[in-house]
């Protein structure tokens, strides 16, 4: 078994660190072209576009933003004219204590719902119909173990954004299978990126791991891995399922 990417192109969202830049450096070992897209961190985006090669490139878009995650679209079919593998991977978890008022309560879940679930609706939405003029496409969202288990009332938005990515994920596999279009989630739990970093620095690693079946801390490469099989095509037949890498801390 051979995870070939060669001629593929992948656009890896919110892959400027953490588990996007992981998922686009593995990409890139196995021979795809990496669209590296980044908010905020747009010189590693380019380094890391540098260093996988095969063609691939930065791309800056703040996906709070409806018509900048519309611009990232068109400037990746205006550089490759296509995408083979989408990765929803970028995302944001907001401390939002039920404490907060009520306009600060609900920007945050404006916020989380536009950058972890709109953003990625959108580029289904504009990808899908390229995917079908060309015969076929994979879709993988990345959720969170927070979609199964909840999270906790400082992080309902962050859960509920996670929640919607799944159901997205089993409509399109269920709508466009007959179109050779195939959708996976993959849900992480708690995982070593600047994301869990607070929490490791507030409680200690050794907290973390407390709640896991494994003795270690999953690592950013981790999950990158199970996404590169489904980028592959390999995982086919899964379609509509979602994976979950959580080190055993929530087995469903
Ligand atoms: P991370 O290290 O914090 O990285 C987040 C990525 O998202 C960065 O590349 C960042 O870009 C991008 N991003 C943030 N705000 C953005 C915005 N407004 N517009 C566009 N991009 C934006 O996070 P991570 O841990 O790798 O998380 C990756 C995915 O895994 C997320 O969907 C997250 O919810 C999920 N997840 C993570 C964990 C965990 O424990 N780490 C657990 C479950 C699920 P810039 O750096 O360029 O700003």
């Amino acid at each position: 078994m051979k995870i070939d990417l060669n001629n593929k192109v992948l656009l890896v969202t919110g892959a400027s660190r953490g588990i996007g830049a992981a998922v686009a450096k593995m990409a890139g070992q196995s021979g795809g072209s990496v669209a590296v897209h980044a908010n905020s961190n747009l010189a590693s985006a380019k380094q890391l576009a540098k260093d996988i090669g095969n063609g691939s490139e930065a791309f800056e878009a703040d996906l709070g933003n409806t018509h900048a995650v519309i611009r990232l679209y068109h400037g990746i079919i205006d550089t490759y004219g296509r995408i083979d593998v989408l990765i929803n991977n970028a995302g944001i978890a907001i401390h939002s204590p039920l404490s907060q008022s009520e306009d600060e309560w609900i920007n945050d879940w404006h916020q989380t719902l536009n950058v972890n679930l709109l953003a990625a609706g959108i580029l289904c939405k504009l990808t899908i119909p390229n995917f079908k003029e060309r015969g076929s496409g994979i879709i993988i969202n990345i959720s969170s173990r927070a979609a199964h288990r909840g999270d906790t009332p400082d992080y309902l938005a962050y859960a509920a954004s996670k929640g919607g990515m799944e159901s997205l994920t089993k409509s399109i596999a269920r709508a466009y299978g007959k179109d050779n279009i195939t959708a996976f989630g993959v849900a992480p739990g708690f995982t070593r990126t600047a994301m869990a970093k607070d929490f490791i620095d507030t409680y200690g690693e050794d907290y973390a791991v407390q709640d896991l079946a494994l003795s270690e801390l999953t690592e950013p490469q981790d999950v990158a891995q199970i996404v590169l099989f489904l980028a592959s095509g390999l995982g086919k037949h899964a379609t509509g399922t979602t994976i979950d890498v959580n080190a055993g801390s929530y087995v469903r």
